[in-house]
Formats: C-alpha cells, sequence, structure tokens
C-alpha cells in the first residue's frame, strides 16, 4: 500500500514542479476522472480546498437513479445512458450502492397528458400533475432503457387498498400507486474517498490532495495553497481540468477565463427523527409530486427518515444552509402524502444543502433545466501555458461515463492511448462482492475468523465493503471501543486517520463514513472523538479545542444545529 496519509503526500507536492494533468476540484467527477486518468498511466495531480467529497457530492437525495424525469424533457441519450450507469454501479459498488423499491402515490387517471406530450415534444409546458395513463407510459419508456444488464423487477401498478395496506400512514385520497426500482447509495462520501485511494494504488506518481485550493496563475503555472498553513505551491501541467462543481467559474475567473457556464440550483434536504413511520418505508423511497408539481423524496435512510429536495436557483454556491422557507416547504410537502404523520420542526435532527452545478440556462421552471454533462475547453493563453477543460452539469449516477468522456478528451490533449476501461472495474471496498451472491457471507466468516464477533464483522462490512478485510488485519487482536460512540473502535480510528488523506475530526466524521446521519450525536461525543485522534495524530491542548469549536462550528453553520445546556443536539 502506498504512503496515503496527509503528511506524506504534501512532502511529495513540495518536491513536484510539473504533471501532465492538474485536477481542481475532488468532487465525484473530479475524483472519478483522477483514477481513470491514473488507470491510464497518466500522472496527475488532484486538489481539493476543502475534505474530499465536501461540495454538492456530499449533499444528494443519494439516489443512484436511470432519471425517470428526464423523459418527460425528452432527454433519452440521459434515460439511457443513467440507467446503464445505475446497473453498473449497482455491481461496481455492491458495498454502497443497493436496488430502492420506488412508490409513486398518483391522485388522477388522465392528469398531464397534454403538458407530458408537449414537453416530450421539447415544447414549454408546465406539468403540476401526473396520472395514472402519464406515469404508467413513462414507466414502461423506463424499464426499456434500463433493460440492458437489468438486475432488478420491472414496474408494477399497485391497487389503492394494497398502497394503503403496506404504507398505512400514505393519503387515502389516492387512486393507485405505481412501483418500480432504481438504487440508492448509502456512503456517497466514502466512495469518493476510495476513488482517491484506487487512483493512487493504481498509479503511485497520483496525488489527491484535500485542504489544497487553487488559487490562480503565476509564473505561467498554476498556484495552489495548503488551506491550514498557507503555504504555496506552483506547479505546471499540460492540462488543466476544472471539476470544481458549482465554483467553476470562479476558478475559470482566477485562471484569467471569464464567462458564465454554471447556473446553479439549491438544494436542502432534512433528516426527521421518526422511527415507527420509518419502519413503515423500510427499503422503499416515495417519489412524490409537492405543491405546483416538483417532484419530492421520502425515504428510510439508517432508521431515519430522509426528505427532500428544494430547487432554487443561486449565484452564490458559498455556505448554503437549509432556510426557515425550504423547512416549511418540505415539511407541507410531506403532510400532503402522509396527513396522519404529526410531523414538525421539533423531528428535524439534521439538515443539508448543496448546489447542483448545472448549465447556464434561463428556465422559468429549474426542474426543467438539463442534468446532462458538457466539457468546454479554453485554449492555453499568454499568460497560462496550459488549456482548461471544464465539467459542466452531470450528476452523481453518471460519474463513471462523465469521468471516461474526459479522460479520453485529456488522452487525446496528450497524445496517448486509452489502456482499460472502467465499466466493469469494482470500486474500492466493492471489489470481490456481488449483490444477491454469497461474497458477503464468505466475508463476514472470514472476518470472524480473524477473532472479530459477527456483529462487529458485519459492521465493518457495512462500513467499508471489503476494504474491512485491510483494516481487521491493521490491528488483529481485541478492539477498544468509544464510549459515546460505541459503534466505532480506536483501532479503526487510526486504520482511517492514517491511511485515508485525513487532515481533521471534519474529515473523519463528515467524510469517512455516515455515522454522522447515523444519529443524533451530542456533544461528548463530538470530543470524545476528536480526544482519540488526538492520541493518534499526536495534538496538542491547543489543537484539541480548535478542532473540537471546528466540528461544533460546521454542525451550527450547515446544519443548523446547536446543542442544550446538556450537550444534546437540536435543529435551531
Ligand atoms: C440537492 C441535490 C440532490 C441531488 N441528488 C442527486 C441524486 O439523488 N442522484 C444523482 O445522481 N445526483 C444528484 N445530485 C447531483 C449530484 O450531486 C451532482 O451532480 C454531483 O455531486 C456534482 O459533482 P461535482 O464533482 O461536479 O461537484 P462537487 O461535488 O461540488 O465538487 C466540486 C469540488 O470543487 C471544490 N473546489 C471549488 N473551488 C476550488 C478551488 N479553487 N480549489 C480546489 N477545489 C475547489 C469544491 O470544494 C468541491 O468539493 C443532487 C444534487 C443536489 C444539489
Amino acid at each position: 500500500m502506498s504512503d496515503t496519509g496527509r503528511d506524506a503526500l504534501l512532502q511529495r507536492l513540495r518536491e513536484t514542479r510539473h504533471v501532465p494533468v492538474l485536477i481542481v476540484g475532488g468532487g465525484i467527477n473530479g475524483m472519478g476522472t483522477f483514477r481513470d486518468l491514473a488507470l491510464q498511466g497518466v500522472d496527475c495531480l488532484l486538489v481539493e480546498r476543502g475534505d474530499f467529497c465536501s461540495g454538492t457530492s456530499r449533499a444528494p437525495s443519494r439516489m443512484i437513479h436511470g432519471g425517470l424525469k428526464y423523459l418527460e424533457t425528452g432527454e433519452f441519450r440521459l434515460v439511457r445512458e443513467s440507467a446503464e450507469e445505475r446497473n453498473r454501479l449497482l455491481r461496481n459498488a455492491a458495498h454502497y450502492v443497493h436496488p430502492l423499491e420506488m412508490i409513486i402515490p398518483i391522485y388522477s387517471w388522465t392528469a398531464g397528458i397534454l403538458p407530458a406530450l408537449r414537453r416530450f415534444l421539447r415544447r414549454p409546458a408546465k406539468l403540476t400533475e401526473r396520472g395514472a395513463a402519464v406515469i404508467k407510459l413513462g414507466l414502461t419508456l423506463y424499464d426499456i432503457y434500463g433493460r440492458l444488464n437489468r438486475v432488478m423487477p420491472r414496474h408494477r401498478m399497485i391497487r389503492r387498498e394494497d398502497a394503503l395496506r403496506e404504507i398505512p400512514d400514505l393519503d387515502p385520497r389516492i387512486r393507485i400507486a405505481a412501483s418500480y426500482y432504481d438504487a440508492w447509495i448509502t456512503s456517497p462520501e466514502r466512495l469518493v474517498v476510495e476513488l482517491a485511494l484506487d487512483g493512487m494504488e493504481a498509479n503511485p506518481a497520483n496525488m489527491a490532495l484535500n485542504h489544497v485550493s487553487f488559487d490562480g496563475i503565476e509564473s505561467g503555472r498554476a498556484r495552489l495553497r495548503d488551506v491550514m498553513t498557507g503555504e504555496i505551491f506552483l506547479v505546471g501541467c499540460d492540462l488543466m481540468i476544472n471539476a470544481a462543481g458549482p465554483w467553476i467559474d470562479r476558478v475559470n475567473a482566477a485562471a484569467g477565463e471569464k464567462g458564465r457556464m454554471i447556473g446553479g440550483t439549491k438544494g436542502s434536504h432534512l433528516l426527521l427523527d421518526l422511527p415507527v413511520f420509518a419502519r413503515s418505508l423500510e427499503g422503499r423511497m416515495m417519489y412524490f409530486e409537492a405543491e405546483g408539481g416538483r417532484i419530492c423524496l421520502v425515504s428510510n435512510f439508517m432508521g431515519h427518515v430522509l426528505l427532500g429536495s428544494t430547487d432554487i436557483p443561486t449565484e452564490d454556491p458559498d455556505g448554503v444552509v437549509c432556510t426557515d422557507e425550504e423547512v416549511d416547504y418540505l415539511l407541507d410537502a410531506f403532510r400532503r402524502i402522509f396527513p396522519e404523520v404529526a410531523v414538525t420542526r421539533d423531528h428535524i435532527f439534521f439538515s443539508y444543502a448543496g448546489v447542483r452545478p448545472l448549465p447556464a440556462q434561463d428556465a422559468s421552471d429549474p426542474g426543467a433545466i438539463s442534468r446532462d454533462h458538457s466539457m468546454p475547453v479554453r485554449p492555453a493563453s499568454p499568460g497560462r501555458g496550459f488549456p482548461i477543460l471544464s465539467l459542466v452539469g452531470g450528476k452523481w449516477t453518471t460519474f463513471r461515463s462523465f469521468s471516461a468522456g474526459v479522460t479520453d478528451a485529456a488522452l487525446s490533449c496528450l497524445g496517448r492511448e486509452r489502456r482499460r476501461t472502467t465499466e466493469e472495474l469494482a470500486i474500492g471496498g466493492g471489489t470481490g462482492l456481488s449483490q444477491g451472491t454469497g461474497d458477503a457471507e464468505a466475508l463476514l466468516s472470514e472476518l470472524a475468523a480473524t477473532g472479530l464477533s459477527r456483529g462487529r464483522a458485519a459492521r465493518l462490512l457495512a462500513c467499508y465493503g471489503s476494504r474491512a478485510r485491510l483494516i481487521a488485519n491493521a490491528f488483529r487482536g481485541p478492539e477498544t471501543f468509544l464510549t459515546h460512540l460505541p459503534e466505532v473502535s480506536h483501532e479503526e480510528l487510526a486504520f482511517i486517520a492514517r491511511h485515508e488523506v485525513v487532515h481533521g475530526a471534519q474529515d473523519v466524521l463528515f467524510g469517512r463514513g455516515a455515522l454522522f446521519l447515523e444519529r443524533p450525536l451530542p456533544r461528548a461525543a463530538l470530543s470524545e472523538l476528536v480526544r482519540a485522534l488526538a492520541g493518534i495524530l499526536d495534538w496538542d491542548a491547543g489543537r484539541i479545542a480548535r478542532e473540537e469549536e471546528s466540528l461544533i462550528e460546521r454542525y451550527r453553520r450547515h446544519h443548523r444545529i446547536g446543542f442544550d445546556a446538556e450537550g444534546m443536539p437540536q435543529f435551531v
């Protein structure tokens, strides 16, 4: 295993003057490209100004989907590509991507036929309600587009009485419901980190560095800055790939390229503590219309209710939070389909928001802006000796095919050939695991043979897939568990902190697993986590205090979570 501790990588960056490819932005699209280029033997450096996956890629609805609603806008190529990529991710990231049944409650038989037809023909039309006929037709087409390598059942229509029996809190005014299958991802944060580790493993010359920002051009080279210390690095390249998502225009401007490529829309989600209701949704996501026909989602996420999302044009991607208006909108939407569930703001235990990096477009209906991707290139200029290729648009689901297209363009720019494809290549802990086979069971037995209890082995498997093997082998012996986070051990933390490009406690809590979403964490748990990391990374008292403060600040600023006098978290 190459040394993937952050300090070792920084030391190598100090010795680097030139790389063939510099990637700016460590979200899913930048990291997908990083891994693909590494596999082609191209040396590249990726810099991310926050932690990996700390921008839009950490704020999705967690659907890995074919994009049913893109049928309405006639984007058939995108639906086919998305459905194929969904099926691939189910195979290549079987540790985090799982099939999910989607349920659509339907209130009318015929609503929406005319506007759907207009949209289908790419004429402007606002769809405020979709009836059974439109949905049946859409789902039939969706089945056709997803048939290649299909691993999930086809759609079915569900009689009203059966739907109400399966989901008793559902609005009794529905006429019928529909069921189809897509997929969801449990740990997008970890999948991005695992792509970074895979890329560095595939080509040990490659470096993915978090908390290093691209600040501009100096003497024809990229000026990079360690955000934690202010240290500056000047690195030349043959090609720069701008994968800064909603910040693409700002990065291009810093590189001397004016112009507007991105017109982002903000989307927020809430996590609700409603365990009894959440159980009735086990394994299902409700896909329903809010006021005005916007699609919203409700699902059971780790025993809680995940509710999203909004879609609001925004100019500034920095520091977005879920506002009071969005909270009201989402709770109202929830009450429309679950009128009997007494939900209030007191049930919120977490919120998050992100900005979709959509192509700049004038559209009165943000939902109608294309989710397709493109990669415009700006040529080298006199002050900057290299061209810039920008990754505009796209979605989580299609990152692999987007990255493959970008990699092909980069290879052609460098005059090199593709050596291998990523189509059938497993990611990180997805290696050696397939859906619905005995792989997971075999790995569980193997882990149990190292002395772990079966419950502990199952937890490690769920968190890390087959990378659990590396973690278990690293400590071999009894683990000591944290008191306030009894699902986490000191030994496991030591492995993560030393091998997964960690700088501080925020990286571990928010970026190396979904622990922060499993339940509301009291201050005592945050404090204990920081102290455990201090023992591993050798932090002094001042650093411990700063790290603890940064966790509390992040909860407050990004997720609207404060702590009461007893240190219990509450939505504010
Ligand atoms: C509310 C919402 C719900 C969504 N739901 C889904 C879904 O269910 N399924 C789906 O497929 N897609 C979904 N998407 C879309 C998907 O999340 C995005 O398309 C995808 O994450 C974009 O990834 P990215 O890598 O392009 O951008 P980002 O993840 O934003 O990455 C860009 C990175 O660049 C970094 N950066 C910026 N400036 C600099 C700089 N100067 N130097 C260094 N680094 C810099 C940022 O910190 C950031 O981490 C959703 C999006 C939103 C907002």
